[in-house]
């Protein structure tokens, strides 16, 4: 009787071996496990055994039955996957790889959004030398020879004459040497100070604006200025012009808006006064117009001039300036 399950066992391995599919496998499965199944029939059989065989016969029954489980387990396992198709097992609808591709620097993209809202306005975009020289740098915009500003403290003074610009406004008189009224003009650019610390790097960006023409008012000015808060940030953002000083406008005033951040309640931003502190303006001085040979008594402007950073930074949400250029990848492709 032994015999008997040897040669069940024998059979299933053979025909188990030449299964092709897992379909084959599950048939073999039902004809040796199944309930009508040839192990199952030997074990139910035992009964009828002589009473000596019985325990050997069954232990080796239950041994060949796990064992034959486990053989058509593993064989299904198998056949399973080597049928698979490629989809199967790929995903084709995942995104691939994607080449890494650059960008522009937050800088630069802030540059070109000022110009492209005064672009529309009918400015034109016009660019001065970094490199100026101590006339078109201060002469010409009337600052004096006493004046603080031109103080080595401030100024990266390349020779006596020569200087590293410290601000956009030189490309005024360049353009009103050339150019009759009317002018419109927007000037982006690098400028250069001996500073640094968390608001201040020794290069920052600068975007001068100026509009001469005759009849041209203080409210051309904030109207104009309004115009650009509101494409800038949105509409709902207000502007304050407090007077001030400046050696090149007369009047001038500096311009704020209300907290971006905090919407005027007062946060670390704005020093909780709910109020920013964006753009310096005023109407351009006399003695300006005077130095590139303007008739006063025909026309008169407006300036304007603001940090890229400065706008950039309540923009993004940044309060570090000098992570503009720090180079580091991780910061630069957020943007
Ligand atoms: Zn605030």
């Amino acid at each position: 009787m032994e015999n008997t399950i040897e040669r069940i066992y024998a059979d299933a391995m053979d025909a188990l071996a030449s299964a092709t599919d897992v379909d084959g496998v599950n048939e073999l499965s039902i004809q040796y496990l199944g309930r009508k199944g040839r192990v199952t029939h030997f074990l139910r059989n035992i009964s009828s055994l002589p009473a000596e065989e019985r325990p050997l016969a069954g232990k080796r029954a239950n041994e060949i039955k796990r064992s034959l489980e486990n053989e058509f387990k593993k064989a299904e396992e198998r056949l399973t996957s080597s049928t698979q198709t490629v989809t199967d097992r790929i995903d084709v609808s995942l995104p691939g790889r994607v080449p890494e591709k650059g960008s522009l620097h937050p800088i630069t993209q802030i540059t070109n959004r000022i110009c492209n809202i005064f672009s529309q306005m009918g400015f034109d975009v016009v660019e001065g030398p970094e490199v100026e020289t101590d006339y078109y740098n201060f002469e010409a915009l009337n600052i004096p020879k006493n004046h603080p500003a031109r103080d080595m403290q401030d100024t990266f003074y390349v020779s006596d004459n020569v200087v590293l610009r410290t601000h956009t406004s030189p490309t005024q008189p360049r353009v009103m040497e050339k150019r009759k009224p009317p002018v419109r003009i927007i000037a982006p650019g690098k400028v250069y100070r001996c500073d640094s610390d968390l608001t201040h790097t020794p290069m920052f960006h600068q975007v001068e604006g100026l509009l001469v023409d005759r009849h041209v008012s203080f409210s051309d000015l904030k109207g104009t200025l309004a115009a650009f808060v509101h494409q800038m940030f949105d509409e709902e953002t207000t502007l304050r012009f407090r007077p001030s000083f400046f050696p090149f406008t007369e009047p001038s005033a500096e311009v704020d808006i209300r907290c971006v951040i905090c919407r005027g309640k007062g946060c670390r931003v704005c020093s909780h006064t709910g109020w920013l502190e964006v753009l310096g303006s005023g109407m351009v001085h006399p003695a300006v117009f005077e130095n590139v040979g303007y008739d006063t008594s025909q026309y008169t402007g407006f300036a304007f001039g603001m940090g890229v950073e400065r706008i950039a930074m309540l923009k993004y949400g940044i309060d570090d300036i000098r992570r503009y250029f720090d180079n580091d990848y991780r910061f630069l492709s957020q943007f």
